[in-house]
């Protein structure tokens, strides 16, 4: 069989690994940091993440949805929280059952590393940075804490995040490689909500929780341990900004004005923002995601997204899925199944970076009007009144696996109908007026 080498065990590595070692391919899959299982977890990315249909799907398909979902938390919908301290609950979908999960990134790692371990043709290595890929061969050169190494594979996969390193390869060495990354003027920091003393959450446990604040907003996820990870989005520069809060006393003042509720569940609160780095977030966009049958892109490496649709880690294990089933089409053409995964990923990835954008102007701004709850109430209303006929945006890319461009369509059209509905109620009605006056 083949031998596949991977560059990067973060998320979406671990579960291709899996996948591949499943169709019996021989696997390399090389990551620079420590094993996770050590806790070696590094800041700067995010501690946990919402896991829905699109990631669980990819999960179920190798076997360990269970057993890597055990310690998620279901988030029901949104809890609101204003300045004054009160709390609007806003549902996901008509249907309660329908929730996204928090579960934290360490431990579905180990999880997805653990599937593929248990396929003998499947190795890990640990303390392996990738530093340049031969693209023609394909030959990886990687740097050990010792020294350097060499590796030859039938194919190379891109694993390797955002930053990849296997694309910057494929940048350098590819004529006409298309590549576009535009960074948001918003970064972030994480923040600690710890348990109560007796353990338990001191916010609603089942919620993503918002604090929107028009041109930025925090959010807090809970974890296992009684904790809240809280994100903060804020801008880097300007008259407020992390460039402008320097001292204890501006963060303190920050705090207090802007989500005075959370402040007294913060005890942490200035050690947090003095230690934890501010992330960046990216979108990037390339093309194309494979040269010949020798490498291939697949997860943040190919399509970065910024994080407001809680979708970066479903589609890339959305992707995994859709590489397998390529892999299977073609078992004998690997250039064909690369081929046909980008054809069928590509759009689908452009859609969410979209989508994801869009999702930030949403969460920050528009979640804390009447206007907003109104819509999404209406929205509710239209599904559970059209079955099947209408899906809200929100519904077709969080609670099912339609495709991302599609569902981006779909809901343009709706949208439409929708509007062109409520114009013609508003001028009946106007008509009736002046018809009865
Ligand atoms: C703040 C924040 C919140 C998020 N929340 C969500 C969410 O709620 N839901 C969701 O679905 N997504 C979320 N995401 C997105 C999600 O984190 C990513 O989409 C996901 O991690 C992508 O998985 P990946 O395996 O492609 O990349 P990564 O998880 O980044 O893994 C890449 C791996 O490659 C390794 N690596 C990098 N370079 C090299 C090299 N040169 N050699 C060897 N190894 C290398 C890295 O160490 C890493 O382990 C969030 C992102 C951020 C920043």
């Amino acid at each position: 069989m083949a031998k596949f080498v991977l560059i990067g065990s973060g998320l979406a590595g671990g579960l291709l690994a899996a996948y591949l070692g499943r169709r019996r391919y021989d696997v390399d899959l090389y990551e620079r940091r420590a094993d996770p299982r050590e806790g070696n977890i590094v800041g700067g990315r995010s501690i946990n993440l919402a896991i829905s249909t699109r990631g669980i799907h990819a999960l179920e398909q190798i076997g360990i949805a269970g057993e890597a979902l055990r310690p998620a938390i279901p988030m029901r919908g949104r809890m609101i929280h204003d300045k004054s301290g009160t709390l609007h609950f806003a549902p996901y979908d008509v249907d309660p059952r329908k929730c996204i999960n928090s579960i934290g990134r360490a431990s579905l790692n180990a999880a997805v590393i653990e599937a593929a371990q248990r396929y003998p043709n499947v190795r890990v290595h640990f303390n392996h940075k990738c530093t340049e890929v031969d693209l023609i061969e394909p030959v990886c050169q990687l740097e050990t804490g010792t020294g350097k190494l060499t590796v030859h594979g039938d194919a190379v996969i891109g694993v390797d995040g955002a930053f990849s390193a296997v694309r910057a390869s494929m940048q350098r060495n590819i004529d006409n490689f298309q590549y576009d990354e535009s960074y948001l003027e918003h970064g972030y920091k994480e923040l600690t909500i710890p348990p109560a003393p007796d353990g338990s959450w001191r916010l609603e446990k089942n919620a993503l929780h918002i604090w929107p604040r028009k041109s930025f907003m925090m959010i807090a996820l809970p974890n296992p341990d009684g904790s809240f990870t809280c994100t903060l989005f804020w801008e880097f520069e300007g008259e407020r900004s992390f460039a402008t809060t320097k001292t204890d006393d501006d963060v303190r003042r920050f705090f207090d004005e802007e989500f005075p509720d959370a402040v007294p569940f913060m005890p942490t609160l200035l050690q947090d923002f003095k230690q934890n780095p501010t992330g960046s977030l990216v979108t990037v966009r390339c093309a194309p995601w494979y040269f010949r049958d020798k490498v291939c892109l697949l997860g943040d490496a190919a399509h970065a997204v910024v994080p407001f649709y809680g979708q970066g880690m479903n589609a890339a294990f959305e992707d995994c899925v859709v590489l397998d089933e390529s892999l299977e089409k073609f078992p004998h053409d690997r250039h064909r199944a690369f081929a046909e995964y980008f054809e069928r990923r590509k759009g689908n990835a452009d859609a969410l970076a979209d989508l994801a954008i869009g999702n930030f102007i949403e969460m920050r701004d528009k979640t804390a009007s009447k206007a907003f709850r109104a819509k999404k109430k209406l929205d509710h209303l239209l599904e559970a009144a059209l079955p099947g006929a209408y899906l809200p945006l929100y519904t077709m890319v969080t609670f099912t696996r339609i495709p991302y461009a599609e569902a981006k369509r779909r809901a343009r059209i709706q949208n439409g109908i929708v509007y062109a509905g409520l114009v013609a109620i508003a001028l009946l009605a106007t008509a009736l007026i002046v018809y009865l006056l």
